[in-house]
């Protein structure tokens, strides 16, 4: 049997992303920069209703200038979720500023604001806290957003995983002073690798696109007063990425209606607890994921649909358990690492047929049985 992802490439059945990786060939626009990546930007401003946008290589370049932007620097506190991926957490480590990771809540898996206001007490001189909408379900941002304010730090949302959920009725990655997203190639939508970092802060976004290209002044020579980097996107990227835009609300529908396969499918055992749902949300369904009762390891689940060319996997491995990250302080208690103990993430790749979600819910049926 070919294999199943749990997330990866889809490209239009139209080929829009041929279209415009065409026109960038024939112009010979085979470069970071050009017509694809101006329009690519635009085009991200006008689906998330308004701001400023900057495309970069990368999503984690993108959370890198949003600290930037946001002045971070050596030992600045940053208090950031624990339970997400690496990449929220390591442009952190690149500025020389401190890490202090920040349990989650059951009602959302994402930061918990009480954990959050611990936190800043604790640490009064925090400069930034970065959110994540972990597998495209928001995080109780109206909460957070107060706590900004009332403390007086900078929020940086990382939407890598969200773009096009909304929250209350508008788009994740708008709400904080800088948003990020990702167009890796596991993401709901591709450039093959990408990253786009948004504001309503006109001004730093054009600084950031002085530093990610290598931090030119304006001069006939090359002359530079700030530290440069090589971050953008290139022409070929944003075409892919513009032809993926036109797809993004259909490959939300087909999220959707996994996550609810599932849930349907799998309620009658009575050993699952789906990521939940809650009022404020139209999430994008990046991945279905879900808790297994405590009787249950997830791993056994996991190796089963493995035999079968299935991928399957856990919840994100919290940061302060990361060998890497232990050193740092953590608020909070044992939610985040439960959330990891007893998390799986099901096949979620928008490829998915009617039979292979039958196929794929029958092994896991299977599994759970043999326990
Ligand atoms: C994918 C991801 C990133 C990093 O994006 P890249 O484009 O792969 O650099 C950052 N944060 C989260 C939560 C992600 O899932």
């Amino acid at each position: 049997m070919k294999k199943i992802w749990l997330s990866s490439p889809h490209m239009s059945k139209e080929k829009y992303e041929m279209k415009y990786i065409n026109e960038a060939f024939d112009t010979n626009w085979i470069a970071p920069l050009g017509p694809n990546v101006d329009h690519f930007e635009q085009e991200m401003v006008d689906y998330l209703n308004g701001g400023f946008a900057i495309a970069l290589n990368s999503g984690t370049s993108a959370i890198h200038m949003a600290l930037k932007a946001a002045n971070i620097t050596k030992r600045d506190i940053v208090l950031v979720q624990s339970l997400t991926f690496s990449a929220t957490v390591n442009p952190i480590i690149y500025e020389g500023a401190v890490p202090v990771f920040i349990d989650s809540d059951y009602k959302t898996w994402n930061m918990s604001p009480e954990y959050l206001e611990q936190a800043l007490i604790k640490y009064p001189n925090a400069k930034a806290v970065i959110i994540v909408h972990l597998y495209g379900f928001s995080t109780d941002i109206d909460r957070i957003v107060e706590l900004c304010k009332k403390y007086n730090v900078k929020l940086i949302e990382d939407a890598a995983e969200s773009l096009g959920s909304k929250y209350k009725g508008k788009y994740t990655g708008t709400f904080g002073d800088f948003g990020v997203y990702s167009f890796n190639g596991n993401k709901i939508i591709t450039t093959s690798g990408g990253g786009l970092l948004i504001s309503k802060d006109f001004d730093r976004i054009q600084k950031v696109r002085y530093w990610s290209s290598q931090s030119k002044d304006v001069a006939k020579h090359y002359q530079h007063s700030e530290l440069g980097y090589n971050y953008r996107m290139s022409n070929i990227s944003a075409g892919i990425g513009r032809g993926q835009l036109k797809v993004l609300n259909r490959r939300i529908e087909k999220k959707r209606y996994i996550y609810n396969y599932y849930k349907k499918s799998l309620n009658e055992d009575d050993v699952f607890d789906f990521m939940p749902l809650n009022e404020w949300d139209e999430p994008n369904y990046w991945l279905s994921c879900a808790l297994v009762k405590k009787e249950i390891n997830p791993i056994k689940i996991i190796i089963e649909l493995e035999k079968h060319n299935i991928e399957a996997r856990p919840i994100w491995k919290p940061m302060h358990l990361q060998p890497y990250f232990e050193k740092y302080d953590f608020i909070g208690g044992g939610i985040s690492e439960d959330l990891f103990t007893r998390g799986i993430c099901f096949p979620s790749d928008t490829k998915l047929q009617d039979n292979e979600l039958e196929f794929i819910v029958k092994i896991i049926k299977k599994a759970i049985k043999d326990v």
